[in-house]
């Protein structure tokens, strides 16, 4: 249709925009990195007094790279994509899960995880991996004020073809069906600085490719569940 023909256009965009200022971002990462490895050595014993400080604004230059990177990751999939893995869908919610653990430790939201997915996902993992970060961040924000988030697999069949589902669930604030039409438009956020609006559009573009599909259900003042499906082998 016009308006995917649009959305891909618009991601292809985003792509090129974000890859030319992820290697402006970089580059001068790089060169303070350098520079204060060279301020330590000229230190001598003395930059022993400042190790804190040392190791945090390394720490903080290590975290801006990798923002970079994931976004680089987020806006042009296609450079990471090419081969399909096949894997169990439990290995890649655990291996998922660390990734957002320090957003968990800020809150007080209990996790559930229930495998019960037999067959092999195909799909690139990495991007998976995407998918997932992405689904777990959303449902994370929406419970600020705590909740329960859990994340189910299970085996399904959509007509004749096998396949896997991966669920999401949270007990946050929903989303009104205004809202939640929109979810999935490029650029389309309700919060404000914090949000890129990237991360679903991004999400069901990885997940469509691989032949999946990915469907929400919401009630306001209640929760969200984000349902991924994908082809599997047995
Ligand atoms: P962003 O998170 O940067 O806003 P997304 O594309 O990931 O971009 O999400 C778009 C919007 O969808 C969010 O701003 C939010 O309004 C809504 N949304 C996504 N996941 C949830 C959820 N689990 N609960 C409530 N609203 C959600």
């Amino acid at each position: 249709t016009t308006k995917q023909l649009i959305m891909s256009e618009k991601l292809a965009a985003i792509g090129e925009i974000t890859a030319g200022v992820a290697h402006e971002i970089n580059n001068p990462i790089a060169v303070m990195q350098g520079n204060l490895e060279i301020i330590r050595d000229m230190m001598g014993s003395k930059a022993d007094e400042a190790k804190t400080e040392f190791r945090l604004i390394d720490e903080q230059m290590h975290r801006v790279s990798e923002i970079v990177t994931r976004l680089l990751q987020f806006a042009k999939p296609q450079e990471y994509a090419g081969f399909t893995d096949q894997y169990d869908a439990a290995v890649v919610v655990t291996d998922t899960l660390p990734l957002v653990q320090h957003l968990l430790n800020k809150t007080t939201i209990n996790v559930d995880t229930e495998y019960h997915a037999s067959r092999l996902i195909s799909m690139n993992r990495t991007e998976l991996q995407q998918v997932l970060v992405n689904l777990l961040v959303n449902a994370i924000h929406a419970m600020s004020g705590g909740g329960r988030l859990t994340i189910r697999t299970f085996d399904r069949n959509e007509g004749r073809r096998r396949g896997v589902v991966i669920d999401v669930t949270d007990t946050g604030g929903g989303m009104t069906p205004d809202v939640m039409q929109r979810i999935f438009d490029p650029f389309f956020t309700t919060k404000r600085r914090e949000g890129t609006g990237l991360g679903l559009s991004i999400s069901q573009m990885l997940v469509t490719r691989q032949g999946g599909k990915i469907s929400v259900e919401s009630e306001p003042g209640k929760g969200t569940t984000f349902t991924v499906w994908l082809p599997a082998e047995d």
